[in-house]
């Protein structure tokens, strides 16, 4: 038989039909139905059959008293019973803010939303963050800053309507591959399209386009400022729509005044030519759409990078319309979910903002509570910092393993160290901060566990399950409910056996509808059962809306009314600023890093699967041949890798990918697979001031070649 669900890998959200016979999983194939694939799987999404091991899998919750040493089996209810205890007393002694949730963007909308309502509607916290923070949250803060809200206002259809395409920090042929296969057609039907690809690294993507512009590291902003001056200078702004419906540009106008193609050309490393050439074709298209990703997204100025480039949109009118707009993908299946359930430490259900009281009022109305805590909860880098100078004191983690993805990961490693409790709720045994959890809480996975995902085109799709899970594993939306009622009492809030009854997954899908009500993602017209039977849809679909008629779904802003309080989009004046960390002769080189075809985030899936390493089969930091001739180092020497706050070993490689000064660790490798640790014991926990996403695409580092005996 044959069940309907998503890829848990990228943010295209593949539909997938798993086929089973209700016991295993025999084999996986692309869901002809689903508007993000049309049938088609990358290489992830067509081997997820061969992940469902049960032998790699958490199968009964497993807890340890003392420290040191090994967690024992336990029941369920006594699992419960000891975290709730146990976040108990460290909320007596320490006060709510001492404990915090970290979850992540591959659980599914009804898990965040209990997570979110369990801190900020239960405990009276708001420390609960997330992976995604890693990933989008300047996507966010740079939309909600230029747009007026979190919607990316595009969608996957607007590839084949694109004539020029400017892809910016981004690798979709490898992060995002079904999407880059619509954008191949794209242009396969359409060759006069034309493809801009700016990244520092010649990647598949890169080798596509017809200019690919190689910035340095941190430059992006002085790139898009430039293409401004050149609109500019040649008459290509549609001032019509800057006058009726944006405020802002003459500021950015007299900003970019000075930044001429060749003043940017100095700092971004690129020809000034070529800057011309990029603006001319944006300009010169009817229609014309940006892409971007991790590149613009993980910097400390993030949000600007962001905003910069939708200001290219705003100046030539080109959003709203077939093949037009600003488009953030998202990394993870369903960091959009988490968004729209306001699972972040700074917002609230439904695109709210925690520092707006209208909003904390509204949300506790819906939840039935007295109020909603104030107090910005800690952001994840701030969360881990926090808990190693021993504030935080008890930490949940769900779905995600930050001693291996978060930067800084001695600070990491010290926070986890330090708590007093860690919770961690995972499907897999192994993982590197499995090491650190006093209690081990078994969850289903993919395959096993029903809810909804919304990928990077705004698109809900009911995700069903083909299977139980693996022995006690549970649904995490259930763990987290159980948890709730156990503590409720606890915490004087018996309320809470109410607030978190839920019978069934789909009672906390109606209560997140029922939350978006006049909001700019209203869902009110969503429930499972018209997403099977209609397939999954684009939001805002409030009550009353027609499956069959998408209009005004697939893109948003079509009548030039943006969501600001007065309805005009905003130019924001960015800073121009680089790399935080600086290159210099201790450490010269600048590391970037990025996703595998083959592999996703640390592997604890993807690496179960050997054909998945026949693309790349190990750890390896590549380096442009000149670099390594320089360093003695020839290719295929082992290599210390060298940063401010550590050093891991890997073998270099040349690369015609990376420019001279430059290079690239993949991010997936971690302690698992090399003795010494993955790429974040190099990197720095510095972060964008909006967004406070950190800056993990760069590191000054060095290398020396290590002479084995
Ligand atoms: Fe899965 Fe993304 Fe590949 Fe689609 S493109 S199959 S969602 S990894």
């Amino acid at each position: 038989m044959e069940t309907r669900a998503t890829c848990p890998y990228c943010g295209v959200g593949c539909g997938v039909l798993i086929e089973h016979d209700g016991g295993r999983i025999h084999s996986v194939r692309g869901d002809p139905e689903h508007p993000a694939n049309f049938g088609r799987l990358c290489t992830k999404g067509s081997t997820l059959h061969l992940t469902a091991r049960p032998e790699t899998r958490l199968l009964y919750p497993e807890l340890r008293s003392v420290r040191g040493e090994p967690r024992r089996r336990v029941g369920w209810d006594e699992a419960i019973g000891s975290a709730a205890e146990r976040f108990a007393d460290v909320i007596a002694r320490h006060g709510p803010d001492a404990v915090a949730f970290y979850i992540s963007g591959q659980l599914l909308t009804e898990d965040y939303y209990v997570f979110n309502k369990a801190m900020k509607g239960l405990i009276g916290s708001n420390n609960v963050d997330t992976n995604s923070r890693l990933c989008m949250s300047s996507a966010v803060a740079a939309y909600k800053q230029t747009l007026g809200a979190d919607a990316p206002p595009c969608a996957y259809e607007d590839f084949a309507h694109a004539d020029c395409l400017l892809i910016a920090g981004a690798n979709p042929a490898y992060a995002h591959p079904v999407a880059f296969r619509r954008i191949e057609d794209a242009k396969k039907a359409r060759p006069g399209m034309k493809i801009i690809v700016v990244d520092p690294r010649r990647t598949d993507t890169a080798s596509a386009a017809d200019l690919h512009l190689a910035v340095l590291p941190g430059t992006d902003i002085w790139l898009y400022d430039a293409m401004l001056h050149v609109l500019l200078a040649e008459d290509l702004v549609d001032h019509a729509f800057v006058a009726a419906h944006t405020t802002g540009f003459d500021a950015l106008r007299e900003h970019v005044r000075t930044v001429t193609p060749e003043a940017a050309a100095q700092v971004c490393g690129v020809p000034a030519a070529d800057i011309v050439t990029a603006a001319r074709w944006w300009g010169g298209s009817p229609a014309a759409m940006s892409l971007w990703c991790q590149g613009l997204n993980q910097s400390a100025h993030g949000t600007h990078n962001g905003t910069a480039l939708i200001a290219l949109s705003l100046a030539t009118g080109k959003i709203g319309r077939p093949g037009c707009g600003p488009f953030s993908l998202t990394g993870q299946p369903n960091a959009m979910g988490g968004r729209e359930v306001g699972g972040l430490a700074n917002l609230l259900p439904a695109h709210r903002d925690l520092g707006n009281p209208e909003h904390r009022a509204e949300v506790a109305r819906l939840w039935v509570v007295d109020s909603v805590p104030e107090k910005p909860g800690l952001t994840a880098v701030e969360l881990f910092r926090a808990a190693a100078e021993g504030k935080v004191k008890a930490i949940w983690i769900a779905c995600t393993n930050p001693a291996q993805s978060l930067p800084e990961l001695e600070v990491v490693r010290e926070a986890l160290q330090r708590c007093e409790f860690v919770v961690l709720q995972e499907a897999y045994r192994s993982t590197e901060t499995a090491v650190f959890a006093d209690l081990m809480l078994p969850a289903a996975t993919w395959g096993e566990k029903e809810g909804t995902v919304t990928n990077s085109e705004r698109r809900i799709t009911h995700v069903n399950r083909a299977l139980p899970p693996p022995g006690e594993a549970r649904p995490d939306w259930r763990i987290v409910c159980d948890f709730a009622r156990a503590l409720g009492p606890l915490i004087g809030r018996p309320e809470a056996q109410c607030m978190f009854g839920y019978e069934r997954v789909e009672a906390i899908f109606a209560e997140h509808a029922v939350s978006t009500a006049g909001r700019d993602l209203d869902i009110t017209g969503l429930d499972y059962a018209l997403l099977d039977a209609a397939g999954p849809q684009q939001w805002p679909f409030p009550a009353g809306a027609d499956a069959a008629d998408a209009a005004g779904r697939a893109r948003l802003y079509a009548d030039g009314r943006f969501a600001t309080a007065d309805g005009r989009a905003r130019f924001v004046v960015p800073v121009h600023a680089t790399t935080v960390e600086r290159v210099d002769a201790r450490y010269p080189l600048h590391l970037n890093s990025g996703r595998l075809r083959d592999q996703w985030h640390g592997m604890s899936r993807t690496g179960k699967v050997a054909r998945l390493y026949s693309h790349v089969d190990e750890a390896r930091i590549e380096l442009h041949a000149d670099d390594l001739a320089e360093n003695g180092v020839a290719s295929g020497d082992l290599v210390k890798v060298a940063s401010r706050r550590g050093e891991i070993v890997l073998r270099a490689v040349a690369s015609g990918e990376v420019r001279r000064g430059q290079a690239f660790v993949a991010m997936h490798w971690g302690r698992n697979v090399l003795n010494s640790g993955g790429v974040n014991v190099l990197t720095a926990g510095d972060f964008d001031p909006y967004s406070k996403q950190p800056e993990l695409k760069h590191a000054a580092i060095r290398i020396d070649r290590i002479d084995l005996p």
